[in-house]
């Protein structure tokens, strides 16, 4: 497990943002000026449907924090939380950002897959397709990546 996915298993995102029942909350993207809640919060990570912000409790640390880096943003995070950090050596934050950018482009490719499947007329009444199409927003479409990439 990297970083990363320490990071996601430990910090429930609902420590880091208010929301309300429904799981909505205001946008934490810092160029979005957000008046009514549009941003989704699901199991593992955010969706703003306004601006298209979306990422997991890493990434709204750094929209929150102001950090460029990911590798940082994670670090001062599991400072923050007191969370101990498999390995934080400089070699390891290297390899799990390289991981981590595979990562973001399987999300980018299952949101895209999402908008084909969610446009498409058959898909609107519901069925297979559609569950299939929840569950890339609830982050599960990364799982593949992990358990490829296990030694
Ligand atoms: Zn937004």
């Amino acid at each position: 497990m990297n970083v990363f996915e320490t990071l996601r298993e430990q910090v429930a995102l609902g420590r880091l943002i208010e929301h309300d029942n429904g799981g909505k909350t205001h946008c934490v993207a810092p160029e979005h000026q957000d008046y009514n809640p549009s941003m989704h919060i699901y199991n593992r990570h955010v969706h703003c449907f306004a601006c298209g912000f979306g990422g997991d409790v890493t990434d709204v640390w750094a929209a929150t924090r102001g950090f460029d880096k990911p590798v940082e943003a994670a670090l001062d995070l599991a400072r923050e939380f007191g969370i101990e950090l498999p390995d934080a050596s400089p070699e390891a934050c290297q390899k799990a950002r390289e991981r981590r950018a595979k990562e973001d482009l399987y999300l980018q490719q299952a949101k895209a897959r999402h908008r084909a499947l969610t446009g498409h007329p058959r898909v609107r009444n519901g069925g297979k397709l559609a569950d299939s199409a929840r569950s890339c927003e609830r982050g599960s479409c990364s799982e593949p990546t992990r358990t490829a990439q296990r030694p």
